[in-house]
């Protein structure tokens, strides 16, 4: 996730990039609620046709990988009330090179 203050930095140093990010989506845990369709910006997930353990519709990526519309903004990752979404930005991925 793309913190306000690395967003600033961005802007300051004129090095400001649309971050991309990779959805991980874990079926099982899903409950098929949708608030991580509905309010994701860039319209990255829609619901599947698959049915998981529970009975619920996970979300799908619209498409794969969805690195060239996800922004990495992390709202699916925040609001989805049972942890069942995930997302790695661009960002995450240099720190673990560091
Ligand atoms: S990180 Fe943002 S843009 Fe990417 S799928 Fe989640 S809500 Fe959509
Ligand atoms: S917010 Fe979470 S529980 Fe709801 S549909 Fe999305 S992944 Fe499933």
């Amino acid at each position: 996730m793309v913190t306000q203050t690395e967003i600033k930095k961005m802007l300051e140093n004129g090095t400001s990039q649309v971050p991309h990010g990779e959805v991980y989506i874990v079926e099982e845990r899903c409950k098929g609620c949708g608030l991580c369709i509905a309010f994701c910006p860039k319209h990255v997930l829609v619901q599947s046709d698959r049915i998981n353990e529970k009975g619920y519709h996970p979300p799908e990526l619209v498409e794969v990988p969805p690195t060239d519309i996800c922004i990495g903004c992390g709202m699916c990752e925040r609001i989805c009330p049972d942890f069942a979404i995930f997302v790695k930005t661009d960002k995450d991925k240099e720190k673990k090179r560091d």
